[in-house]
């Protein structure tokens, strides 16, 4: 569709009318704005837009936003959003979670999504926590973090690395953002979302209520101190030397997409008039 034929909407207009359920304070407020501030600023037609989730308070988000949107099964928000894309390549997806969600019975997906490089974002909320359930270790939790009952000495297992996971497995852009500085993550999700491919953002996002230690992050986190880089190995050499703190796009790199090569190889149409009732 012609740009200029689009009607301006502001953020606002991306919001619906459900009120978040969220803590105060809450990290995620922040990425619902920058979210929301980014389809205003890219002009994406309501009608043409998909949040997909799995479960979990980030994973509320589909219902505040006013666009087609999937609230599915604990880490299933992946598989889900690769079916849509692929039936319907015409449509911006965007799959959203957080860290247990996405990290832990979401982590094979995010593998595979991730070399299968389909044309969508996934922007992952990382709070270390178990939010919802009340406040139980996650994947990338500390080792030695204490608070829950159900892990008094810590869990003693090193953290999930989801940047440096996602570059192993493929994905063709890695981005970090902070749920804090909306219009940094807005400029972000702007990039992942033009990205041809699999997008995958990383977002800090405090638990305000199980980690309230995260307030601190605002002072930790820090430009990346290196451009975007488009080579996996100074990616890699980038990531492993970071303190987990840096923002911006860690890498991006021009790979084939999966849904256009799928539909030519085995003619998806052909697939839906056989399906058809
Ligand atoms: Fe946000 Fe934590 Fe409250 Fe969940 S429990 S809504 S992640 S502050
Ligand atoms: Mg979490």
């Amino acid at each position: 569709m012609d740009a200029s034929a689009i009607p301006s909407l502001s953020a606002k207009d991306y919001k619906s009318h459900i009120k978040p359920v969220w803590c105060p304070g809450c990290g995620h407020f922040g990425v619902l704005s920058a979210l929301t501030k980014t389809l205003a600023y890219l002009r994406i037609p309501k009608q043409d837009v998909a949040v997909i989730s799995g479960i979990g308070c980030s994973s509320r988000i589909p219902a505040y936003i006013d666009c087609y949107g999937f609230h599915g099964v604990h880490g299933r928000a992946l598989p889900v959003a690769a079916g849509l894309k692929a039936a319907r390549p015409d449509l911006t997806v965007i799959a959203a979670g957080g860290d247990g969600d996405g990290f832990s019975i979401g982590g094979n997906h995010f593998l595979h999504a991730c070399r299968r490089n389909m044309d969508m974002t996934y922007v992952v909320m990382d709070n270390e926590v178990y939010g919802m359930t009340k406040g139980q270790a996650s994947p990338t939790t500390q080792p030695d973090w204490s608070r829950s009952k159900l892990t008094p000495h810590g869990t003693g297992v090193r953290r999930f690395q989801p940047a440096a996971i996602a570059l192993a497995a493929g994905a063709s852009f890695i981005a970090r953002g902070f749920a804090g500085d909306p219009n940094g993550l807005t400029h972000l999700l702007a990039q992942a979302i033009g990205h041809q491919g699999f997008a995958f953002v990383h977002v800090l996002s405090p638990c305000q209520t199980f980690r309230p230690e995260q307030k601190a992050w605002k002072q930790q986190v820090h430009a990346c101190q290196m451009p975007p880089t488009h080579d996996a190995a100074r990616a890699a050499e980038l990531i492993q030397r970071d303190d987990g703190m840096a923002l911006g796009v860690l890498y991006a790199q021009s790979l084939p997409v999966y849904h256009a090569a799928l539909r030519d190889a085995v003619g998806l149409d052909r697939i839906e008039e056989e399906f058809q009732l």
